[in-house]
């Protein structure tokens, strides 16, 4: 398996300081990294907090993006990276769905099933969130999530209550 690249969908999500600024950053880290290439990052959309007890209009709006890649990492690493990127960032585990300055998850590692300890891929909980679904659509319109059909019918179904959001300073597209 040496050698093989793949093709993946990582999600981001933040609700606690500069939040467009960390997730555009992290997204920079991670297109450089070693074993990552072909990066490409969805428009960013704004969401109400999904907490352990449902959606919280009380508690601060995320934003929320996708972004696509190939890589030569197994999907551990990744995971690894990931997590790398989101402590640098200064992500805090507290409460379950707690607030967070980042979250990256690992949404599709090409069409492999990984369910252990300390992944589960697809991510399982990916079609019934329209804050992975949206942007996704965004930037494929065409997606479709493995195991659950075209993004576009998963959105439709969820409902869509995110909205777009203008950055500042930031190339679109
Ligand atoms: P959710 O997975 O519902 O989005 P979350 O992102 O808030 O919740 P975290 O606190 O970021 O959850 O991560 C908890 C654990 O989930 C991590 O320590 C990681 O090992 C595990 N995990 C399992 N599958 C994945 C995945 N596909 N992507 C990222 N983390 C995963
Ligand atoms: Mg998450
Ligand atoms: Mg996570």
């Amino acid at each position: 398996m040496i050698g093989q690249i793949v093709r993946v969908l990582f999600a981001f999500g933040a609700n606690l300081g500069d939040r467009g600024e960390t997730i555009r950053a992290a997204q920079r880290e991670l297109a450089a990294a070693p074993g990552i290439r072909e990066f490409a990052a969805s428009p960013l959309r704004e969401t109400v907090a999904l907490t352990a007890d449902g959606p919280d209009p009380e508690a601060p709006r995320y934003l929320n993006g996708v972004a696509t890649a190939e890589t030569s990492l197994p999907p551990h690493e990744l995971l690894d990276l990931a997590q790398r990127i989101e402590a640098e960032h200064g992500r805090v585990r507290g409460a379950r769905w707690g607030n967070r300055t980042l979250d990256i998850d690992l949404i599709l590692y090409g069409g492999r099933v990984v369910r252990d300890e300390r992944l589960t891929v697809p991510h399982p909980r990916a079609h019934e969130r329209d804050f992975v679904l949206a942007p996704w659509l965004d930037l494929e319109p065409e997606a479709v999530l493995m195991g659950h059909g075209r993004v576009a019918a998963l959105l439709a179904r969820v409902g869509d209550t995110t909205r777009p959001f203008a950055e500042t300073g930031h190339a679109q597209g």
